[in-house]
């Protein structure tokens, strides 16, 4: 069964999970030590002060943990990732329903988060916050159902403050729910296999708000996903979830929500945000809980499943695209693209593609496939040397952005592109030094 102790098994098998011993505070301690850790492999928090449960975090850390789970090269990762999205178009899985689900093997009287250790992480944080659960919810109009991963705030034994993005299709299911005085079912999900991230993560211009992405985890897992039916609500949970909850946005409340430190390394600031309350939770016997260390992992787990998504929507578009970086300082926001285009100006259509293609982007820089897209040293050489900017820098003043990022204000702000490559045909001035390959191995050198 591909559960999360599935992938913990996977990734402790290929050395890519360290286990903590020492138990931890949840208040600032685990994060603390997770800051220390960012990069390396998964941590398994065995012991946490107060709590019965164990806790895990960084998946995401690097390409290898993930490829360790799928059972491929970490190279191909992004390419497994943009199949399993391609497959909504051209076979989608659909999900089974279950009746014997791990979810449910403990239930409790009545909802109480106090029992479950969830961890207030950055230090001007305004509480507890998960930071990994996948929310599943129905179109109120035509029963599709949405994946998707949002912030939490604990702030009650069954009530949690949430952030609904603009632009996602929670947002909208629910708006069009509290236009009736309705409230919006939910099931959140915690405990799941990395499929149903990336499910949840897949960018609306290649889910769009008809199609169900669960159909994307189905294609990673190489069966259909488990769900099994709500108890008191009219939504589905992830059968093999750690840690389900159901629950409902409420209509027309709004309470404080925040600080949390994002993953665009600021603070999204306290304000009346979503209030949800929940009315049931279900756990498996002794679960594993699962957080998001904000920071690199959200990057790298985004990151993963969007270069290749924007590797075929752009490839649509413009000729010449050979690869695509979304760096680590631009957080999300920045992609790289290496392009021999086929004619002049057709880099910049090239960035107009990005752009169009993934609404958080805010800065796209082209270089041509003698640059290492990989190496910031190397973009920046071709960013000084190759781009005349009166003519090569493209500013879009006033486009929709992402409000995480705090230069964007109620979603708009400028995005920018660098054409960094040299002119078609090549002037032979942008003919890169380069030496005989030798191997120093096999040299007398003292
Ligand atoms: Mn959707």
């Amino acid at each position: 069964m591909k559960d999360m102790r599935y992938c913990l098994e996977k990734m402790e098998a290929a050395g890519r999970l360290a286990r903590v011993k020492t138990r931890v505070d949840a208040v600032h301690e685990l994060s603390g030590l997770s800051a220390k850790l960012e990069g390396g492999r998964a941590l398994l928090f065995e012991k946490v002060k107060g709590y019965d449960y164990p806790l895990t975090t960084g998946w995401w850390w690097n390409r290898d943990n993930v490829a360790a789970i799928f059972d491929r090269p970490a190279a191909d990762i992004p390419w497994l990732f943009a199949d399993a999205v391609d497959s909504l178009r051209s076979a989608p899985i659909a999900p089974i329903v279950v009746d014997d689900a791990p979810c449910r093997e403990v239930c409790f009287p009545e909802p109480d988060l106090t029992r479950i250790p969830v961890p207030t992480h950055a230090l001007l944080d305004g509480g507890p916050y998960f930071s990994n659960c996948v929310i599943i919810a129905k179109d109120p109009d035509t029963g599709v159902r949405n994946t998707s991963v949002h912030r939490l705030m604990v702030t009650g034994r069954d009530r949690l403050g949430l952030l609904m993005d603009a632009g996602r299709h929670l947002r909208d299911y629910y708006e069009r729910a509290e236009a009736r005085g309705e409230a919006l079912e939910i099931t959140i999900n915690n405990g799941v296999h990395p499929a149903y991230f990336v499910a949840a993560t897949t960018p609306s211009s290649a889910a769009p708000i008809d199609v169900d992405e669960l159909a994307v985890a189905s294609y990673l897992l190489g069966e259909p996903v488990r769900l099994c039916p709500g108890v008191t609500v009219g939504v589905e949970a992830v059968a093999d979830a750690e840690l389900v909850m159901e629950a409902e946005i409420l209509p027309r409340v709004r309470e404080p929500e925040g600080p949390f430190g994002e993953v665009s390394g600021y603070y999204a600031t306290r304000a009346d945000r979503w209030v949800v309350r929940i009315k049931h939770m279900s756990m498996r016997r002794d679960p594993i809980i699962s957080t998001l260390h904000p920071g690199k992992e959200v990057w790298n787990g985004q990151g993963l499943g969007i270069e290749a998504n924007l590797f075929r929507t752009i490839s649509r578009q413009v000729k010449g695209l050979k690869n695509v970086y979304m760096t680590h300082g631009g957080s999300h926001y920045h992609v790289v693209l290496q392009m021999d285009p086929p004619a002049n100006g057709m880099a910049k259509n090239a960035i107009m593609a990005a752009f169009a293609a993934f609404s958080d982007l805010q800065m796209v820089t082209v270089v041509n496939s003698d640059v290492n897209i990989f190496d910031a040293e190397d973009v920046e050489r071709a960013l000084c040397t190759r781009c005349d900017p009166a003519k090569d820098i493209v500013i879009i003043p006033g486009a929709f952005g992402h409000e995480l990022n705090p230069v964007v204000r109620g979603n708009i702000a400028a995005k920018m592109g660098f054409d960094c490559t040299y002119p078609v045909p090549k002037p032979p001035e942008y003919t890169r030094v380069s030496f005989m390959d030798v191997d120093p191995g096999k040299y007398d050198i003292r």
